[in-house]
């Protein structure tokens, strides 16, 4: 029997908000524990919460990104359990009215569009952090975290493969950080998703048991507990059981999932509407509002860099991975009209040099008027393409305040178009290799390509390929 798996994600994206969802406490990520932690944030009975209006904001943002319904009337629940990092007892998220309804995002799967479709979006709040295994066997609890805005964005189950949950996850991430809603950054815990796995047999129009992999924050973590749920699954149905559904947790040591809950000791939230929050009503004109700040979505950036600017399918899909590189693209060719060479220089060159350097690309050291500058003197054949990338940018990143031009000019990397001097560097290779000229002359075509190298290796890089060229075969004959 040939199965199908069929999975639906849970993905929480904390906000960037400046403070939590509920309290003016800062989400600052890394600080000392249990410093960012007021009255509310701990949860001390008589507080009263009041909604980060940004949350709001970037929750229809998202909706507005994802061609969601956006819901007017937004109202609250309170979704309650007991646990050591949760001080109120109860998590204040949205339950009975999600601010998006439905939507969807197209994702490329091994070169593939593929559309997945979103049930819901829903606000929510994050709760604080346990620490099991710092000090046996004490548990430790940091609540700094308690409270930070957090955004659930729900799946229908239209993933069928780790690939497309890898390709999903990709585009989300990088779908936030177009929005400047998140960093999406999965090791710090910014984006996490639950996996909701099960199979049926292929083709079958009904869906299996589903088992919930709770809390997996890292690509390399989700494929691999996908990879083994699906096995586990596979061999109960083929010794003729049934899959129980259970939420589970993944050991990235083991790589083994294990039943945290089965259905039957299913938590009961008790889920009842938030009474300290009264419901907040948007308008269509905030809506629209919004809607007009949008920034560009990373799928238009990139259909404007092929279409506008001619970039090939992979220039493009390097240069909008990322929102920063993107931007740093469009505000170059401002300056230059040389797309092509704009786009290498950023893929060979620029973006390198963020990595190397541990920089944001708003840290580049030089401006978009040097660098096309440096870009027209290869396109006019002043500076050759080796020596410009070789020699010239290195030095105009270490002496910023200095012109390409008069840099190239100062080290002696400007490519000769003097006729005298490029016939004197023909003249000592042909007088160099006189049985190469005879072979040449006698047929051999090919050794023209010889006879160049050694005139731009005499020339050190400078001369003029296309009139060296043009002369070779003018005095060989
Ligand atoms: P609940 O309300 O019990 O949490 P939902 O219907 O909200 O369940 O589904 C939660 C998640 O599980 C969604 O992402 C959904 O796509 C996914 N899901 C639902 N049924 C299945 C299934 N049979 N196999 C895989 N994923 C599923
Ligand atoms: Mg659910």
């Amino acid at each position: 029997m040939t199965y199908e798996t069929v999975i639906g994600l849970e993905i929480h994206v904390q906000l960037s908000t400046q403070s939590k969802a509920f309290c003016g406490d800062s989400i600052e990520f890394g600080n000392a524990p249990n410093t960012q932690v007021s009255a509310i944030s701990l949860g001390h009975p008589g507080t009263l919460p009041r909604l980060n209006k940004e949350q709001l904001n970037y929750a229809v943002r998202l909706a507005l990104a994802l061609g969601s319904k956006v819901n007017l009337r937004n109202t609250f629940d309170r979704k309650n359990y007991f646990y050591a990092d949760l001080p109120k007892g109860y998590q204040i998220t949205q339950d009975a009215h999600p601010v998006c309804v439905g939507g969807e995002i197209e994702v490329m799967v091994e070169g593939k569009p593929k559309t997945i479709r979103i049930h819901h979006v829903h606000m929510e709040e994050d709760a604080g952090k346990s620490m099991h295994d710092s000090d046996d066997p004490y548990s430790y609890i940091d609540l700094n975290r308690a409270g930070t805005p957090l955004l659930e964005i729900v799946t229908e189950p239209d993933l069928r493969s780790a690939a497309e949950v890898d390709a999903l996850m990709t585009a989300m991430r990088q779908l936030v950080r177009y929005l400047n809603i998140s960093d999406g950054n999965m090791q710090e815990g910014s984006m996490r998703c639950d996996c909701n796995v099960s199979i049926r047999p292929l083709g079958a129009d009904y869906y299996g048991n589903r088992c919930e992999i709770k809390n997996l924050n890292s690509m390399r973590y989700a494929r691999k507990a996908i990879q083994y749920e699906v096995q586990r699954q596979q061999k109960i149905v083929e010794a003729g059981g049934t899959v129980e559904q259970q939420t589970l947790n993944f050991d990235p040591v083991t790589g083994v999932t294990s039943p945290l809950r089965s259905k039957e000791d299913a938590h009961d939230y008790r889920y009842f509407p938030e009474p300290d929050l009264p419901p907040v009503v948007l308008t269509e004109q905030q809506v629209a509002n919004i809607k007009k700040e949008m920034p560009a979505l990373p799928w238009e950036v990139r259909q404007q860099l092929v279409a506008e600017f001619q970039l090939s399918d992979y220039n493009a899909d390097v240069l909008t991975a990322e929102p920063e590189p993107a931007h740093f693209f469009l505000a170059l060719v401002k300056a230059t009209n040389s797309y092509d060479a704009a786009a290498n220089l950023m893929i060979n060159k620029i973006m390198p040099w963020a990595k190397e350097e541990g920089k944001t690309l708003a840290e580049f050291p030089l401006s978009n008027k040097q660098l096309a500058a440096f870009i027209a003197l290869i396109e006019d054949g002043k500076v050759s393409n080796s020596i410009a990338y070789q020699e010239l940018f290195p030095a105009m990143l270490g002496t910023p305040d200095q012109s390409a031009a008069s840099l190239a000019q100062s080290n002696n990397w400007l490519q000769s178009d003097d006729e005298d001097e490029m016939g004197s560097w023909v003249e000592s290779v042909v007088a160099a290799f006189p049985d190469k000229v005879k072979a040449y002359q006698s047929g051999k075509k090919g050794l023209i390509g010889f006879f160049m190298g050694e005139v731009m290796k005499i020339s050190q890089g400078k001369a003029d390929p296309k009139k060296v060229n043009q002369l070779l075969r003018e005095r060989l004959g």
